[in-house]
């Protein structure tokens, strides 16, 4: 049988890369801290490194959550943010980029004047506005900055269902509503569009990759009834990290997807509300399906 694309197989490839001494591809992460270690940074860099990639992070704020919310969130300096990025760049350069939680509109812009100087070799963008308890992760001057200067720089956006109807204006009910605003989405720069179907009524699992040359959808498993913190930073993170091992757009999310039905599927309650993900347990799934 032949072998699957090292993509497909990231935990397995990482585990050989690592044996081998080689340098597994640096991702780094720019996003708010979540002390619960569900979403944020936190989640960005286990899934990074269980997906086979080498994590770095920028931390743009500070969040206290647990698993029914945010109970405080402090934006950092951003002039501090644009300094642990540089301090990224000091060492190899990043294979990709991904960010998550911004803040506010000066710390993306900041950000912006830094990608145009240095424009990393792949940018994947997770609109973070809010948090899925409804807590305001991103001002609006943020927002105003992201759709306007950040989006046209983004090899790959990933809104869910609010996301994208926040920027692309308009109600996302169906997965053509789903198209329609990820080709508004498109319109303003962006390369390509991942509109995330996790809320979507009519296809509840089914995310849809848009980009000039049409849209493909990704089918997936549905997991009613079970909320898990901080998937939408653990797929981007995971995405960014199939890209930066050279994989095509839709192998990278295949591959993403898969990695977070496994981290859905062995995520396990801490609390009252949202499940807490096991980055090392889903790894392991992905490993042992791909034996
Ligand atoms: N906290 C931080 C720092 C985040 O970056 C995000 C999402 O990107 C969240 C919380 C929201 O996670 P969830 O929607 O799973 O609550």
């Amino acid at each position: 049988m032949a072998a699957s694309p090292p993509c497909l197989n990231a935990a397995v490839s990482q585990r050989r890369r690592s044996l081998d001494g080689r340098a597994l591809p640096r991702v780094l992460a720019i996003g708010g801290s979540d002390s619960s270690c569900g979403a944020g940074v936190q989640a960005d860099l286990q899934s990074i490194a269980a997906n086979g990639g080498q994590p770095v992070v920028a931390v743009t704020a500070l969040t206290a959550q647990y698993s029914r919310g945010v109970t405080a969130s402090v934006p950092l300096d951003p002039a501090l943010v644009v300094a642990q990025v540089e301090a990224a760049y000091a060492d190899d350069g990043p294979a990709a980029v991904k960010t998550g939680m911004l803040a506010n509109g000066a710390t993306v812009e900041l950000l912006v004047r830094q990608f145009r100087a240095t424009p990393p070799p792949i940018l994947v963008v997770d609109p973070v506005i809010r948090s899925s308890s409804g807590a305001a992760l991103l001002d609006e001057e943020g927002i105003e900055a992201l759709c306007a200067r950040l989006l046209p720089l983004a090899s790959l956006v990933t809104p869910n269902v609010a996301e994208a109807e926040a920027i692309a204006g308009m109600h996302v009910l169906t997965l053509d509503d789903a198209k329609e605003a990820g080709r508004r989405i498109l319109a303003m720069g962006a390369r390509a569009v991942l509109v995330k179907g996790g809320h979507l009524a009519a296809a509840p699992a089914t995310d849809l990759l848009v980009t000039a040359d049409g849209a493909l959808g990704f089918a997936g498993a549905h997991f009613p009834g079970r909320e898990v913190h901080g998937t939408g930073c653990a797929y981007a993170s995971a995405i960014a990290t199939h890209l930066a091992h050279g994989c095509a757009l839709d192998q990278a999310v295949r591959a993403a997807k898969g990695y977070i039905e496994a981290l859905i599927g062995t995520a396990v309650r801490v609390g009252p509300g949202a499940l807490m993900a096991d980055h090392v347990a889903a790894a392991q799934m992905v490993q042992e399906g791909a034996r």
